[in-house]
């Protein structure tokens, strides 16, 4: 293996500036106290909390790189894109991210009126109260909100009976595109990542068009190790790398200490013989 995969590298987690529960903050902390040598903040289409992560990080002495994660809508499905080490103050991701953010408010209304039908009310004002980010708005806060009023034990129960497709509490929604979202990573100087792939439900036809698609927009990684994956899909998704020559990343998805199963940097190192995406980004790592 080579010394550079033997990193503990968490390079995917989320912050009060989207829907995690720690301030950017408390999460440098706890990637500090667990071992964590090379830290992301990626809040879903959101950079607010980039400064804070930095600084944070730079006063603890833990190498930073900037992170956001992008939702994306391809072949009717919502897909995630991590970017990584991109200018958080380039205006082609300020912009493209703050545009992706405007419906979201309405979406929250409409998910709260679907609620409001099957006998759930006030779901909207319940859901704010989780809010730590007024322009970010999300299910999680919802299934926090279901699980507060007692509608559900935990927030998994709430996204197997509400909010998911097919269920009450969704609302369909339009992400940016594939080809947006990594233009305004990639005109910002940083990295694409596909997030956890195993969690979409892809034919393989359609997988195998993500990648390619991906590719050929300039996407550079793969999630391979993620605590989205199971074993399995650790050594499916080093397979897939392999074949389409795809950097591999490493991120925990820690959205807070009570809901998440992974903590921040409790995951096995990548595969030794993987290209790590933080060797693509040596120049963007703030330390
Ligand atoms: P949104 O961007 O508003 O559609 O919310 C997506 C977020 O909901 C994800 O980033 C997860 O944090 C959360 N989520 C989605 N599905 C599940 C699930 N099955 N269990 C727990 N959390 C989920
Ligand atoms: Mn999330
Ligand atoms: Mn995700
Ligand atoms: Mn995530």
């Amino acid at each position: 293996m080579q010394p550079q995969n033997i990193l503990n590298a968490d390079l995917h987690c989320h912050s009060v500036v989207s829907d995690g529960t720690l301030t950017p903050e408390a999460l440098a902390e706890r990637a500090k106290k667990n071992g964590v040598e090379l830290w992301a903040l990626t809040d879903h289409d959101e950079i607010a909390g980039q400064q804070r992560a930095a600084a944070a990080a730079q006063a603890l002495g833990l190498a930073y790189l900037t992170g956001t994660e992008v939702s994306v809508t391809f072949a009717g499905e919502t897909v995630h894109i991590v970017g990584l080490g991109f200018d958080a103050n380039n205006a082609a991701i300020t912009q493209g991210l703050h545009s992706t953010r405007n419906g979201r408010e309405q979406r929250a209304r409409e998910m709260a009126a679907s609620l409001a039908s099957v006998g759930i009310a006030g779901a909207y004002e319940g859901a704010l109260k989780f809010v730590g980010n007024p322009d970010l708005i999300s299910r999680t806060h919802f299934a926090r909100f279901l699980v507060e009023s007692g509608v559900c034990r935990e927030t998994n129960e709430v996204f197997r009976k509400y909010l998911t497709e097919g269920k009450p509490g969704y609302v369909p929604h339009r992400w940016a595109s594939l080809r947006d979202a990594l233009s305004w990573i990639t005109q910002a100087g940083g990295v694409a990542v596909i997030a956890h792939p195993g969690r979409y439900s892809f034919t393989p036809n359609e997988e195998y068009a993500l990648f390619t698609e991906f590719k050929a927009h300039g996407g550079q990684a793969v999630e391979v190790i993620t605590g989205s994956h199971t074993k399995a899909e650790f050594v499916k998704y080093a397979e897939t790398a392999r074949e389409f020559g795809l950097a591999a990343s490493r991120g925990s998805d820690f959205h807070s200490p009570d809901e998440s199963h992974t903590d921040l940097g409790a995951l096995p190192f990548l595969p030794g013989d993987l290209q790590p995406v933080w060797e693509l980004l040596a120049e963007r790592i703030l330390r």
